[in-house]
């Protein structure tokens, strides 16, 4: 079982959203365990305080080192301690599967300015962002990660197959997708998909993932490139060229475009 600790001033939000669907299923089911742990409950004042004025003065208010070092040595040291923060690392979905290979993870969710740095180092927290913008606290990343992870765990979606071609697994990202009708709003469902040649539409969804990440996302296109294995004589195979040479259709942009005549594959619902 993949077990999820949470330190967070707000337990009440939790499980949230990780407890509907495919996420709250696998929790009942016992693929992943969720154990949140209530910072406040480590505060040994009668206000039980978490937080205090920042050293060196400014605005809003720090948490405590002593109160969240307690809160992190009750729960223990035997899987990574992760501190959501927006100084991190931005989480990728290569991070995502290898934190799905250990037991599991300790998330520490911050609030107000932040945490005092030296429950940081002390603690051997690793800072991890969710991209960079400011939440008003970790909570939502610490979420945001668990259903990264949560999803790649096995038993948790529906068909194996379901998440290998998705954005970002083969440094690409995804295709478009379609569903019936067939024509809405007189845009027509691209003819290829309609075919039924699972060679042409292979090789029609991998030029669109191409041509989708080489426009939006010029930073994974590059490095794609640069984690191809050399050719023999030390040159980079070019992405392009990795292409099947099937014709490739391209999507209708016309609106006014003929609906194609083919069943749709799956056949009616
Ligand atoms: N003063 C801090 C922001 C604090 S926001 C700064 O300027 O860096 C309060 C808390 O929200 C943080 O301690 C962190 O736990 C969480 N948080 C905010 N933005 C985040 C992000 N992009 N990724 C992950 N956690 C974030």
């Amino acid at each position: 079982m993949w077990r999820a600790s949470v330190l967070t001033i707000l337990p009440d939000v939790f499980p949230g959203p990780l407890g509907a669907s495919l996420a709250g299923k696998a929790l009942a089911t016992g693929i992943w365990s969720l154990d949140v742990v209530d910072i406040r409950s480590f505060a040994t004042d009668r206000h039980r305080t978490v937080d205090d004025t920042p050293a060196g003065g400014g605005p809003g208010m720090v948490m405590k080192a002593d109160v969240l070092g307690r809160a992190l040595d009750a729960t223990g040291a035997d899987r990574p301690r992760l501190l959501l923060s927006p100084r991190g690392k931005p989480l990728t979905q290569a991070r995502v599967e290898a934190l799905t290979k250990d037991a599991g993870v300790v998330l520490v969710c911050g609030r107000f300015e932040g945490v005092d740095e030296r429950v940081i180092s002390a603690r051997g927290l690793e800072e991890v962002s969710l991209g960079d913008y400011v939440l008003s606290g970790g909570e939502i990343a610490a979420m945001a990660l668990i259903d990264a992870c949560i999803r790649t765990l096995p038993g948790v979606m529906g068909t194996a197959a379901s998440g290998e071609e998705e954005s970002f697994s083969r440094g690409l990202l995804e295709y478009p997708h379609y569903t019936r009708p067939q024509v809405w709003e007189g845009r027509a469902i691209p003819e290829v998909l309609l075919s039924g040649d699972h060679g042409r539409i292979a090789a029609w969804r991998h030029a669109e993932a191409e041509r989708l990440t080489r426009e939006r996302r010029p930073d994974l296109w590059a490095r794609r490139g640069s984690n191809q294995p050399l050719l023999p004589d030390g040159q980079r195979p070019q992405a392009r060229q990795a292409l099947p040479d099937a014709k490739i259709d391209a999507p209708s942009t016309d609106p006014q475009a003929k609906p194609a005549v083919r069943p749709h594959p799956t056949g009616e619902r």
